[in-house]
């Protein structure tokens, strides 16, 4: 799929991009980055928030319609990350087994090509929801849905504009395996190399905070940072987003830590 998509968007050298097909590029980017962000990271993979079991699904079908896969491949991946980060075990960090550029194309693409590809444990809570279970072995059509409908709409530049979006989202999303575990402040202690980088958080509405999420990996905002001994906030849309969920009653229990255990960690 992710491979279709870059090819796809050699399409623009014939179609060009218009403002409607770059409005339509850059709409599916911020609400499919936001599924990404918000239900796949956060409330599947960390249960940082509680929500009703139509807004698991609806995100899950609109992440997956980002090529992000099932919920199910998601979460265990990612979990590998956490369990191993940064060791050799770790399914794509860009330090292991070696760094340098080699290590940079395998956190940011070359992973996938790689035979961990397939996950070797599921996520036992989300194989036992038959819905999301149904979306992580079907997680292709919702992406061939939204290219069919980018057809429909719009015909080849449109259908151009779904491939530019989809590949800028993945690179996005990929970024904070490389980037953000290269390039960036550490003011938590972590034990890993986890970074804040600003760009990475622009780009991903909110997840760039890497350090802070790996010093707090349930909590629902990764805006926080530490300077001078006093906790300072950080901007975090997708926090933003999850809130907005809850004042409309599909989010509730959101867990942050205090600035006592933010105090505490901080380096
Ligand atoms: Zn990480
Ligand atoms: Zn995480």
């Amino acid at each position: 799929m992710i491979i279709s998509a870059h090819l796809g968007c050699l399409l623009l050298l014939a179609t060009g991009l218009g403002l409607g097909a770059a409005i339509w590029a850059l709409g599916l980017y911020l609400v499919r980055m936001l599924a990404t962000t918000a239900i796949y990271h956060r409330l599947v993979t960390h249960g940082s928030y509680q929500a009703p079991r139509l807004v698991w699904w609806l995100g899950s079908i609109v992440a997956a319609s980002a090529g992000q896969m099932g919920p199910s491949w998601w979460k265990s991946h990612h979990q590998q990350h956490h369990l191993h980060v940064d060791t050799a075990a770790d399914p794509h960090t860009p330090l292991q087994p070696v760094g340098g550029w080699r290590g940079f194309w395998r956190s940011q693409l070359g992973w996938l090509l790689a035979p961990s590809f397939h996950p070797q444990h599921l996520p036992a809570d989300v194989e036992r929801d038959p819905v999301l279970r149904t979306i992580d072995r079907l997680h292709f059509l919702p992406v061939l849905a939204l290219a069919g409908l980018s057809w429909q709409l719009g015909g080849l530049e449109w259908l151009a504009a779904f491939c530019l979006s989809t590949t800028l989202l993945f690179h996005g999303v990929a970024s904070v395996n490389s980037v953000a575990h290269l390039v960036g402040e550490q003011p938590f202690c972590t034990g890993d190399a986890s970074r804040n980088n600003r760009w990475v958080a622009l780009v991903t509405l909110g997840e760039g905070w890497h350090n802070l999420h790996h010093g707090f990996q349930g909590s629902v905002r990764q805006g926080f940072t530490v300077e001078n001994g006093q906790v300072r906030l950080l901007p975090d849309p997708t926090y933003r987003f999850i809130c907005l969920l809850q004042a409309c009653g599909w989010a509730s229990r959101l867990r942050i830590p205090s600035h006592h255990a933010l105090l505490a960690r901080a380096s």
